[in-house]
């Protein structure tokens, strides 16, 4: 009697600091207003990944985007309509994903920044995912109040090269080709 008594309490300690830990991890690794995966994640997968890639001389692309004038989105419409939008923008991306590929894992890396990991894409694969992302976003809709917003993006996309010592060199690369699309005028697609 008291040993069950003991094992009961031992059990109910044990799913308690389970359900502590799950939450925990949840919150280290998923953005709370997107539900997608957060920078922590990002910085971990790209240095697993590239490490893999180098390793097995696997492919690896990556994607970047970035929502076009999304300041004006919250001064026109408000701060709560922006993040109807990028809650919208993750939804329909993560949807895209879905379908393009099991593999591939959204990351709200920054503000209004996302990127896509593509563990044995080509360049030119990953193109295709990031046209199927662009055209997504711009025939999306977010509805806020009596409002219908659109929105566009700017995205670099790159693959992996010989001369990348690090995460940082090819993460740099699919960067400036995002710089790229914006100062090129916006709402566009730049690959290397
Ligand atoms: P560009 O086309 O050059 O990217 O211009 P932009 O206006 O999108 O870029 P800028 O960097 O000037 O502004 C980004 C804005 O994103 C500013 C910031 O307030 C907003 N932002 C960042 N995180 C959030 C968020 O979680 N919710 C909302 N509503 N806005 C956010
Ligand atoms: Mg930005
Ligand atoms: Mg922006």
């Amino acid at each position: 009697m008291i040993l069950a008594g003991l094992m009961y309490g031992y059990f109910k300690l044990q799913n308690k600091d389970r359900r502590i830990k799950d939450r925990l991890f949840q919150a280290a690794n998923w953005d709370a207003l997107t539900r997608v995966k957060n920078y922590a994640a990002y910085d971990r997968e790209i240095g697993y990944q590239f490490q893999h890639s180098v390793a097995h001389h696997r492919d690896l692309a990556m994607i970047m985007f970035d929502i076009d004038h999304f300041k004006h989105i919250n001064d026109t419409y408000g701060h709560l309509a922006g993040d109807e939008v990028l809650k919208g923008i993750a939804s329909a991306v993560s949807n895209v994903l879905k379908k393009d590929g099991e593999t591939l894992t959204l990351y709200r890396t920054g503000g209004e920044e996302f990127n896509v990991i593509l563990p044995g894409y080509k360049v030119e694969q990953a193109q295709a995912v990031a046209q199927d992302v662009f055209n997504a976003v711009a025939q999306l809709s977010v509805k806020y109040n009596e409002n219908v917003i659109h929105v566009t993006l700017s995205i670099g996309v790159s693959s992996l090269a010989v001369k990348d010592r690090n995460p940082l060199d090819f993460y740099k690369r699919v960067d400036a080709n995002l710089y790229h699309s914006k100062k090129n005028g916006r709402m566009q697609i730049t690959v290397d």
